[in-house]
């Protein structure tokens, strides 16, 4: 099928794939923190050198990354092991649910728990974060990008409102980093999430940025690994393959971000003109340049997906699908769960042509106009 879904995982770089294959060869056995022989070191070595490539990616210092099992894990280690105690924490209503979820747990240790609302087209309402934070610090977690709708959080503003309050800023930079610049210095962020999967890169794979100097609980308590913040083996192949695709990553972001940019406003232009009630969710200015979020009035998309083998796309997050429900996000910016479910999220990426767009389009609006009026 025609592989329209980047935002829910992209494919592995081959770049990317022949780093990793030599890790995975019986010669390169060796634990990374058993460095007392050369198959140890030599694990150690790449492993310190991948940690170099991701800190580079976002303007950290090596010593400021932690390799994590994907980004869920560096969510909830931000969120549950970095909130000071009885400090309140803040996260924005459309947040992915490894952020929203650790939220009843931190009420129950006693932090109070605040969502930041998003206006219409999901950008996060900073009169309210300013209110919210009332001068008090706050450990406060805002997506770079949205993984539904894509829109891009105004993450400056919100920094400078963080530092004024003296509040801690986590930011969920796992789907930008193939297309746009983080830099965890110029944004003072204390936390930053990242993805492999997202990134061309391997899936079970991620880091969380802590800024020196920040205090954090480890949540994965043993062996004292990555100095007793996360313990636990590292998977040298992983490690490697994520050290890769920040690599590549940060070579290609420009060019990618602007050929996809295109691509999204061609794909958008031709299910228009097929589907004139069509409406577009998220920001068309401030959004992620591979991910169009559409609404069809009427249409029931889970439903249209089964006759369309040929297209893999999403109706709403790919990471709740299997749950009836709304989308928490498409909910927080107003859509009835009505339009809820008559969403489709397209997700283009470095492989994506303008053949692929022109084709997915055709099919898509083909198929719906075949079901009649709605
Ligand atoms: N945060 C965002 C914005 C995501 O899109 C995802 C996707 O799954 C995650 C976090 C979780 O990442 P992982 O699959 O690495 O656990």
């Amino acid at each position: 099928p025609l592989y329209l879904d980047h935002l829910a995982s992209t494919p592995l770089d081959p770049e990317v794939l022949a780093a990793i294959l030599p890790w995975l060869a019986p010669a390169a056995v060796g634990n990374p923190h058993a460095a007392r022989h050369q198959p140890g070191w030599r694990a150690a070595e790449a492993i310190d050198a991948a940690r170099a490539e991701v800190a580079a990616l976002v303007g950290a210092r090596p010593g400021e990354i932690l390799f994590t099992g994907g980004a869920t894990e560096a969510n909830n280690l931000a969120l549950l092991g970095g909130a000071p105690a009885g400090w309140p924490v803040i996260a924005s209503a459309i947040e992915h649910p490894s952020v929203l979820a650790c939220l009843p747990e931190l009420a129950a240790q006693g932090h109070p728990t605040e969502i930041l609302p998003v206006g219409r087209d999901g950008t996060a309402d900073l009169d309210a974060l300013k209110r919210l934070l009332a001068g008090r610090p706050a450990l406060v977690s805002l997506m770079a990008a949205n993984n539904e709708i894509g829109t891009l959080q105004p993450l400056e503003a919100a920094a400078q409102l963080c530092r004024d309050a003296g509040a801690l800023l986590h930011s969920d930079a796992v789907q930008i980093l193939s297309t746009g610049a983080v830099d965890v210095r110029a944004l003072d962020l204390a936390f930053l999430s990242l993805s492999g999967h997202k990134l061309y890169g391997p899936m079970g794979i991620g880091a969380l940025f802590v800024r020196e100097g920040t205090a954090m609980r480890p949540r994965l308590l043993g062996g004292g690994q990555q100095e007793d913040r996360r313990a636990g083996t590292l998977p040298t192949a992983l490690c490697v393959g994520l050290g890769a695709a920040c690599r590549i990553a940060r070579r290609r972001r420009t060019a990618d971000a602007t050929r996809l940019l295109a691509l999204r406003e061609r794909l958008f232009r031709a299910l228009r003109q097929g589907l004139p009630d069509l409406r577009r969710n998220g920001s068309a200015a401030h959004g992620l340049p591979g991910c169009l979020n559409v609404t069809v009035p009427g249409l029931d998309a889970a439903d249209l997906l089964l006759d369309l083998p040929e297209l893999a796309l999403s109706t709403g997050s790919a990471c709740s699908t299997g749950s009836p429900e709304p989308s928490h996000v498409l909910r927080a910016i107003g859509l009835s769960p009505e339009d809820s479910y008559g969403s489709l999220r397209l997700g283009l990426g470095r492989g994506t042509t303008e053949d692929d767009v022109d084709r997915a389009a055709a099919r898509l609006v083909a198929a719906i106009t075949a079901r009649g009026p709605r």
